[in-house]
C-alpha cells in the first residue's frame, strides 16, 4: 500500500468515507494518513477536495456559520460568528466538572441532549482497547455512564472513519464532539451526504491549539522512564489541589522494569508537555484560523482568564449558537446545574489570546513560507501585513520544534536512546526561549525579565500558552 496524504492534511479520515479505498491508518510518526492499493486511481476527486478543509475549494466556516446560525436573535463577531450565548463557568451538578478537563460541559451536554431523548448515541474520543497500541479512538457511545467515562481531553490523534461508517450503516439521531478541522469537515461531509446531513443532529466544538501525534503521549511516558511500546494509560490533565488549571499534571500508567507503574509529572518538569512550543505538532493545526470552531453548535474551551488563574478546578469558555442547545443551557441556569456567567465578545475572546496570536496575527508568515497556492487560506495571509522580526523568529522556532521533534524522535526509537531526542530538541527549545528573553526585556524591562525568569526557575508561574 501507498500513503497519499497531502502533508497539511486534516487527516480527519473522512478520506474514507468520501472513498472507500481510502483507509485511514497511523504513519510511523503516529499520525492517522491515507493509505490506498499501489494501482489506485480516484474515482471522487471532486468530492475528496470538498471535504478537504485545509485545500478544497468550497464554502468558508464563515460561510456555514452564517448558514446555520444567522437570525435576528443572534449577535456576530468576526472571530465567534454568529451566537446566542457566551458565558464562562462551569458545571455544579454532579462530577462533571471534577472529571472533565475544564468546568465539565462538553459531557454535561452530551448527556443533556441524550436525556431529554434529542440523540440515541454520541461520537466521542474515549479509552480504546483493541490490542493495537492505540491509546484513544472515537467510540460511538449510548449510555450516559460511557459519555461520562469519555470525558477529558485527550492530546492524541483521532479519526472518524470508524465511527461515522457506523452512522452510515445504524440510523439514529446523533451528535459528535470534535476539534475545529473535524467538525467543519462533518459539515462539508454533510453538503454532499444527506444521510450524514440528517443523522448528525448536534455538533460539540472544541477549542484546538493544536493537534498532537500518538508519540507526544508516547515521549512524556519516555521521559519518565516507560518507554515505547509500554505506555497502557495517560490522563494529559489531573486535576490537582497543588497548582492551578493552567499548569498541567499528566498521569501515565506502563511498564518499567518488568513491573506496572503509575507515574505523575508536571508539565514544568517534562520538556514535551511545554504546549507554546509546539512539539509533536500535525502540521495542519498551523493552516487553520478557525480558533472558535465557529461551524459548531456550541464551542467550549479553557476560561484563561486571570480570575481564574487560582481556581484549580478549571472553567469552559462557552460559545453557543444552536436554539435548542441554548435552551439546555437557560434550562441548567434556571435549575442552578451550572454556575456561569454571561460574558461578552471582548471577554470570550480574551480567554485565547496566545491562539489568536499564532493562528491569525502570526499565521501570515507560515502561509509565506510555505508557497503552496492552493492552500485555502494562502491569498488571505500572504497579503497580510509582515510581522516584526522578533515574532517570525518565535514562529520559525515553533516550526523547527514541531518538524524536526517528529524526526529527531523516530530515530529516538530506532536508537532505543531517549537521551538523543532530548539532547537534540533542548537545542531547539532553547533557542524558542531565548528569543522570548529578547521579547519580554523589550516589553517589561531586563529587571522584571529576570524575575518572571527566576519564578519559571522555581516553578511559582505556570506554563500559560503564550
Ligand atoms: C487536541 C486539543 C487541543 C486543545 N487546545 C485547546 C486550547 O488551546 N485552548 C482551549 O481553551 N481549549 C483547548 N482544548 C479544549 C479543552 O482541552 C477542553 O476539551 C474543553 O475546554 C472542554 O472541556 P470540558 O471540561 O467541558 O470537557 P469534558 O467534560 O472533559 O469532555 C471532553 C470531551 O471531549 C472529547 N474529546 C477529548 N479529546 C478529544 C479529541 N482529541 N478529539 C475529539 N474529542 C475529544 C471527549 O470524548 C469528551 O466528550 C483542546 C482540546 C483538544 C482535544
Amino acid at each position: 500500500m501507498k500513503d497519499i496524504t497531502d502533508p497539511l492534511s486534516a487527516r480527519s479520515g473522512i478520506a474514507s468515507i468520501v472513498d472507500e479505498n481510502i483507509k485511514t491508518k497511523l504513519d510511523i510518526y503516529g499520525q492517522y494518513s491515507y493509505w490506498v492499493e499501489d494501482d489506485y486511481t480516484p474515482k471522487k476527486p471532486q468530492l475528496l477536495s470538498h471535504t478537504d478543509s485545509i485545500k478544497g475549494k468550497h464554502p468558508s466556516e464563515q460561510t456555514i456559520n452564517r448558514k446555520l446560525y444567522r437570525s435576528a436573535k443572534n449577535k456576530y463577531d468576526k472571530l465567534l460568528g454568529y451566537h446566542s450565548g457566551l458565558y464562562h463557568g462551569h458545571v455544579k451538578e454532579g462530577d462533571y466538572r471534577i472529571n472533565g478537563t475544564s468546568g465539565g460541559f462538553a459531557t454535561w451536554t452530551l448527556v443533556q441532549l441524550l436525556k431529554s431523548k434529542k440523540i440515541d448515541g454520541v461520537l466521542c474520543a474515549t479509552q480504546a482497547s483493541d490490542g493495537d497500541g492505540i491509546l484513544f479512538k472515537y467510540r460511538v457511545l449510548h449510555t450516559i455512564k460511557d459519555i461520562q467515562n469519555a470525558s477529558k481531553t485527550k492530546y492524541y490523534p483521532m479519526e472518524l472513519s470508524g465511527v461515522l461508517k457506523y452512522i452510515q450503516e445504524h440510523d439514529g439521531k446523533y451528535a459528535i464532539v470534535g476539534i475545529p478541522s473535524f467538525i467543519y469537515e462533518i459539515r462539508l461531509l454533510q453538503e454532499i451526504d444527506p444521510i450524514f446531513a440528517k443523522r448528525i443532529r448536534y455538533t460539540i466544538g472544541l477549542i484546538c491549539g493544536h493537534q498532537k501525534s500518538t508519540k507526544y503521549a508516547e515521549a512524556i511516558a519516555w521521559q519518565q522512564g516507560i518507554e515505547p511500546g509500554k505506555l497502557k494509560d495517560i490522563t494529559f490533565r489531573v486535576k490537582n489541589e497543588n497548582s492551578p488549571p493552567n499548569e498541567y499534571m499528566s498521569m501515565v500508567r506502563g511498564i518499567v522494569d518488568g513491573t506496572e507503574k503509575t507515574l505523575y509529572s508536571h508539565a514544568r518538569n517534562n520538556i514535551v508537555s511545554n504546549w507554546p512550543l509546539g512539539f509533536f505538532k500535525i502540521a495542519f493545526s498551523d493552516y487553520i484560523d478557525d480558533v472558535f470552531n465557529s461551524t459548531a453548535d456550541i464551542t467550549l474551551g479553557d476560561a484563561w482568564l486571570k480570575e481564574y488563574e487560582e481556581d484549580k478546578l478549571g472553567n469552559n469558555i462557552i460559545i453557543v449558537r444552536n436554539p435548542e442547545i441554548q435552551k439546555i443551557i437557560n434550562t441548567g441556569i434556571k435549575q442552578k446545574l451550572i454556575a456561569v456567567k454571561a460574558v461578552d465578545a471582548a471577554t470570550a475572546i480574551k480567554t485565547q489570546k496566545g491562539n489568536i496570536h499564532h493562528h491569525i496575527d502570526e499565521a501570515s508568515y507560515r502561509f509565506r513560507r510555505r508557497k503552496d497556492k492552493s492552500l485555502r487560506l494562502y491569498d488571505k495571509y500572504v497579503t497580510a501585513p509582515s510581522i516584526t522580526f522578533l515574532k517570525r523568529s518565535v514562529q520559525k522556532a515553533r516550526y523547527n520544534i514541531s518538524t524536526k521533534s517528529h524526526i529527531y524522535y523516530a530515530k529516538a526509537v530506532s536508537k532505543n536512546d531517549w537521551s538523543y531526542f532530548e539532547k537534540k530538541i533542548k537545542r531547539q527549545a532553547l533557542k524558542y526561549q531565548l528569543i522570548y528573553l529578547v521579547i519580554d526585556s523589550k516589553k517589561d524591562g531586563i529587571r522584571t525579565t529576570f524575575q518572571k525568569i527566576s519564578n519559571r526557575l522555581f516553578h511559582k508561574k505556570p506554563n500559560q500558552d503564550r
